[in-house]
């Protein structure tokens, strides 16, 4: 039995991990992976104190390192299923694991949207991906597309020209919402085509993608041939396991007390962009991370 089990290895939780440990706390912290939104993706930051600008990696890096120096358990699984029974909480995982705790904070960030169909995700590692930095290089000369005509579906179609042939933009709606320097970078590659009110209805191939097929404006069904799918359609909270035990918000998101982080279900705390907490950024989602371990560590003390 924990006091306190944790789950996500972002910049929340790993906050959070570091003052637990340093509160004393018997803690186990779950994560599917270190970094979260920033892993996998290459951002560059300019707005974390102390540090001018760095990568998303290497600042991910030395929160994995000061977190992996803590008094704390880690677990990298993924959380599918928490319950509670009177005052102790019981958290399931995708490995089958079951671990017990007084207190939780939840702390999983945010996910990639996807497109919602049938077939979407009998296809991921095969040709579909929510990671250009990833797996682009699998996509070495082929034709790929791109869903999403914003400034994630643009710089994520800007840096597969490094590998593909050619990379279509699928623009659901009818005007593009990247910014206008992106667009123009995209035409400069000479490698993009962007197509825009074009609505994908399904994913064929039979190991691997090989095409597309998609309603366009006129409302004609086309097929495009291709052999990746890159979904860069938004975030949305990962809070699904999180669903019927705890208010979530309209969005979502885990709704919170924000002087002190405490959901509606006593013991139970949520911190950083799975929260309800309006700005999504590094360092609230580190505040929000120390300020739900201090209010579990009043919380556990009150149990006594
Ligand atoms: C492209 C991009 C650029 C950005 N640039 C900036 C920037 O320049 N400056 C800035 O301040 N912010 C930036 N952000 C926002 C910033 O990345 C987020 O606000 C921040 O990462 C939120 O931290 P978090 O810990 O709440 O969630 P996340 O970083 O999303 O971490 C969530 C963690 O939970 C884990 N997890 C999820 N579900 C489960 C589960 N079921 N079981 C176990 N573990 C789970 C994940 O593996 C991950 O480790 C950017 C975001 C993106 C996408």
């Amino acid at each position: 039995m924990y006091d306190l089990i944790i789950i996500g290895g972002g910049p929340a939780g790993a906050t959070a991990g570091i003052y637990a440990s340093r509160k004393k706390i018997k803690t186990l912290l779950i994560t599917k992976n270190f970094g979260g939104l920033m892993a996998g993706k290459s951002v560059t930051i300019e707005n974390y104190p102390g540090f001018e600008e760095i990568s998303g990696s290497e600042l991910i890096g030395r929160f994995e390192k000061h977190l992996k120096k803590q008094k704390i358990e880690i677990e990298n699984d993924s959380v599918v299923k928490i319950e509670k029974n009177n005052q102790e909480f019981s958290v399931l995982t995708e490995k089958k694991k079951q671990f017990q705790s007084k207190a939780i904070i939840i702390a999983s960030g945010s996910e990639p949207r996807n497109l919602g169909l049938p077939e979407e995700k009998e296809f991921i590692g095969r040709g579909v991906s929510y990671c250009s930095t990833c797996d682009g290089p699998f996509f070495s000369h082929k034709d790929v597309a791109v869903a999403g005509g914003g400034n994630s579906g643009f710089e994520t179609a800007i840096s597969l020209t490094s590998y593909a042939k050619k990379v279509y933009i699928l623009e659901a709606g009818k005007e593009l919402r990247a910014d206008e320097v992106l667009q123009e970078k995209a035409k400069q590659t000479g490698k993009i085509e962007v197509i825009t009110g074009a609505s994908i209805k399904k994913i064929q191939g039979e190991k691997f993608v090989n095409s597309l097929v998609f309603e366009d404006q006129k409302k004609d069904i086309k097929t495009l041939e291709v052999k990746g799918l890159f979904v860069e359609i938004g975030w949305k909270p990962a809070t699904s396991f999180a669903k019927g035990l705890i208010d979530l918000n309209e969005k979502g998101e885990i709704v919170i007390d924000f002087k002190n982080n405490q959901t509606n279900v006593p013991g139970l705390f949520a911190a950083g962009d799975s929260s309800s907490v309006l700005y999504k950024q590094i360092i609230v989602a580190a505040g929000e991370g120390a300020k739900a371990a201090l209010s579990a560590y009043d919380y556990l003390n009150n149990l006594k």
